[in-house]
Parts: C-alpha cells; structure tokens; sequence
C-alpha cells in the first residue's frame, strides 16, 4: 500500500517506516510550483515576440511598500510611536474642561480688591427677573444671593432667610451658616443648635481628656443626649469633638484669629498601660491625624492574655486607635499575628538550660532574648482601611520600661500607629469625617484621588521628615470587603 492511498492507517514497525521515509508534503508542494514556474518560462520563451508593440504598463508613483507606508502613516497620524498614545490635541483640551467636575474655581475674581462694583448692574434686572432666579435655586444658595448685596436683599427680602428656619431645612441651614464662617472670627458654628456661639476661649481652646468638661462656648443643647454635638473616638477616654477640627482650618483659612494651631494640639498620655502621641498636620486643605499607640508585650501570649492586651473591657474596642471598620478584615488578627513574632524566653536552669548553652557555643553564637523581632508578610505591611482614609501600621518593637519591679530595663512593645484625615472641617457630612466615623458608604480610599496614588502616611511623615519614607506597601485592611461587624468572629 503506497504512503498517498486512502483507507485505514497501518500500524506497527513497517507503518513507521513508511511514514519516516514519506516525502513531506511542503516540499511536495514546494516542488510542484517550481515545475510550474518553469514550464511557464519555457512557455515564454516560445512565444513569438510580441512585446516590443504593446506599451509597458505604467509606473507606479510610488514603490508598493513605499505607498503602503504612507497610507499607514496617514491612518495612525496622532498616534505617538513610542506609547501608542492618541495625540489629538484639540480632544485633549476638551477633557481637561471636565476632568474634574468637583474642582470648584471660585476665589480667583471674588479675592480682587479693585473689581468694579456690580450694583449697577443687578438694578438693570428687573426685580421679577432677580425672583425667577431665585426660584431655581436651593434654599441655601437662594440665602446666599439675598445676602450678597443690599440691593440684592431690596429685591429679594427676607423671604429666604426665613424659610431656612424652618426644622426640615436645617440641613440647608448649616450650610448656608458654613459659607459666613469668614464673617464671623470670635464665633463658632455649633451643628446640634445650626447657630453660631460666641467662642468663652478665643485662642485657648485646648483639647482635655472626654471626662474633662471642656465647653468652648456656651450652646443650650449641651446636656440634650439625643442631640450630642459631632465628634470621632480617638482612643479609649479620648475624643475629638469637631468644633477643634473646624477651629484649626478656619486658623488655616483664614488667619490665626479664627482658631488655634495644630501644634498645639500634639499630646502625649498614658492610659491602662498603653502610652499615645497624638500629632496633627493640614495638608491641601484637610485635617490629617497620626495617633501612636503602645503597650508592652511578653512573648508567647495565650489568645485570652492577647484579647486582654487588645481590647477595652468597656465596649470592646481596641486600645490603640482605630477607625469604625475595625472589627471587618485583617487589622486584629495582624495584630496577634505580630504578637506571635515576639521572641519566646529559653529556660536558663537545668538540663535544657545547659543544653542550650552547649549548642550556642558550639555554634558560636550568643543568645540574646532582646533580638530584633522580625514580622511576617501577614502583619508587616501597612494596611489601608478601604471604606475610610484611615492607615495603620503594626510594628514590635524594644523599648526601654522603666517601671518593670523585675528590674528589664528593655522590653518588647506592640505599637500600632494610625494616621487618618478627618476632612476639611466644614461640615460633620463632609466625605472624610463620615467615613471615618462609618456614617458614608460610598467612600472608596484605593481610588478616591486623594489618596490613590500616594498614602496618607506617607504624605503626613514627608510634612515632618526631610528624607521620605522607603517605598512601603500599603495592602487593604479588608480585601475581601467582606462587612459583617460584631458578627464576623475574627476580632475577637
Ligand atoms: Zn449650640
Ligand atoms: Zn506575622
Ligand atoms: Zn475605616
């Protein structure tokens, strides 16, 4: 049976002859079109000559692979050859007008001193005209209008300002009370009453522990439970109230005489054996936070003595500082991860002692119970709470501890740093602050543009440091975004 024949293929020894010494099928091929090309040159060469009568035909323009680059070039002209990138400038300039809806452009012609005054130019608007357009507007920026000018306030009359009083507007009240804030230096905004109050501590206002009564001024809602004044839980017995962050960016707004100075509100404090530093910065406008939290650790901690270290006997909630998503994601189990890396004692007495010692000479290395704690990919990196822009960092560390009646002068410590941004002090509802208080669902801290590129971290320490930080990863704090709060079992 030839190689070529149709039918069921053979098998064994002599079929595998057959088929290795088979003629492969391109050189067949190849072989048939070499024959052709020939008998078509003999064919040629045969034909009586002709050729001189016909004409040529015509000459391209342009050589074919000449024309084809050409053509391609005209077709990918605005694409850039190293990046690929379009490079069409006019629809260039037409994004960078909506790149940013939320950019606010205000400022720049309001600021100029020597504008010529527009009073002319509102009396030529019919007061009907000035009414309509008030119609349109939300109650808060139809207060704004009736304010900016007495003529303004001749067409419009009291008639918005005194619908802001109404109960179900007093949300659209504080904001419009939010925008006078300039107008008002020796006042402070209070946000249960929507009034402003006159300020009893102009420039001393000084933040005190929760027990501490600290009033900043005197508001008749004080005592009201059910209407608390809006502040976020620093560590245990330690708030922040937001009149304090509305006080330092007003003083960072617009001058010293408005509020006080975020050095002045750095502290140091020691609480149920845990020692904090707190320290606060305004970057681009926002309140950022940094709170140190720490607390010796003995080494190999049963979990009973690690939730004791942890967690308040309170409510529960860590010592160290953290942010309303603790209990969803990784933050406590890196935590006693950490705890799980601090070098266990070896027994100095008896056989095991010896035993010890014998093998660190022959190995010719010396014990030391202070080492170095290293940890692990699990606890080590920086963590970045994805509902909130609040971060954390866990380290073990040797610290001196001068109160052990053992007499260890050195010791290891868990400190558990936080840094959060509280928000640009304006408002309670402002992004930042709600959701680091957990009352905004919709913030996203990996692709919110404050933050997506570079961490809080590390924009707080480049503020204080002159060298900036090693490039650190920052993973999530919840990957799985899984939120199940007191029922998830991993917080405790
Ligand atoms: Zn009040
Ligand atoms: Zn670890
Ligand atoms: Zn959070």
């Amino acid at each position: 049976m030839s190689a070529e024949s149709p039918g069921p293929k053979q098998s064994g020894f002599k079929a595998f002859w057959a088929n290795a010494l088979r003629p492969k099928k391109s050189r067949q091929t190849l072989r048939k079109g070499a024959s052709r090309s020939m008998t078509d040159l003999r064919r040629m060469s045969t034909r009586p000559s002709t050729s001189l009568d016909e004409a040529p035909p015509p000459m391209p323009d342009l050589a074919p692979l000449e024309a084809h680059r050409l053509k391609y070039r005209e077709a990918h002209a605005n694409l850039d050859s190293q990046l690929g990138e379009r490079q069409d400038y006019t629809a260039i300039i037409h994004t960078l007008g909506i790149l940013d809806p939320e950019d606010t452009y205000s400022a720049a012609l309001m600021d100029r001193e020597n504008r010529p005054p527009g009073e002319e130019d509102i009396t030529k608007v019919p007061p009907d005209v000035w009414i309509l357009i008030a119609s349109f507007l939300t109650p808060s920026d139809a207060a704004s209008l009736t304010i900016a000018s007495i003529t303004l306030y001749r067409r419009l009359g009291p008639r918005y300002l005194s619908i802001l009083q109404a109960p179900q507007n007093l949300s659209e009240k504080l904001t419009f009370l939010t925008r006078i804030d300039y107008s008002l230096p020796h006042h402070l905004l209070c946000f249960p009453c929507g009034r402003y109050h006159r300020r009893t501590a102009e420039g001393t206002e000084r933040l005190k522990p929760a027990h501490v009564v600290n009033p900043l001024f005197e508001c008749p809602e004080v005592l009201n439970i059910l209407n608390p004044p809006p502040r976020t839980r620093i560590t245990p017995g330690r708030i922040l109230p937001f009149s304090f962050v509305q006080l330092l960016l007003r003083a960072h707004r617009f001058g010293p005489k408005y509020g006080i100075q975020p050095e002045s509100m750095a502290r140091r404090w020691t609480r149920d054996g845990w020692t904090y530093t707190s320290r606060f910065l305004i970057h681009e406008g926002r309140l950022l936070m940094r709170v140190t939290s720490q607390t010796f650790a003995d080494p190999a901690l049963p979990p009973s003595a690690q939730r004791l270290l942890l967690h308040s006997r309170e409510d529960y909630w860590p010592y160290f500082s953290a942010c309303a998503h603790w209990r969803d994601g990784e933050l406590m189990p890196a935590c006693r991860c950490a705890l799980e890396h601090i070098p266990h004692p070896r027994a100095t007495g008896g056989l095991q002692g010896l035993e010890h010692k014998v093998k660190d000479t022959w190995q010719k290395r010396v014990f030391d119970p202070n080492a170095l704690t290293t940890l692990c990919g699990f606890c080590r990196p920086m963590r970045r709470c994805p509902e909130c822009p609040t971060e954390y960092l866990i380290e073990v560390k040797l610290t001196e501890d001068k109160m052990d009646p053992r007499g260890l002068r050195f010791r290891q410590a868990i400190v558990v740093t936080r840094w959060s941004d509280l928000g640009d002090g304006t408002s309670p509802e402002g992004l930042e602050w709600a959701a680091v208080n957990g009352k905004s669902e919709d913030y996203d801290s990996f692709t919110h543009r404050n933050y997506a590129k570079r961490g809080i971290a590390s924009w707080f320490e480049a503020a204080f440091t002159a060298d900036t930080l090693p490039g650190q990863r920052v993973i999530s704090l919840n990957p799985k975004r899984k939120k199940l709060g007191e029922k998830g079992h991993d917080w405790y």
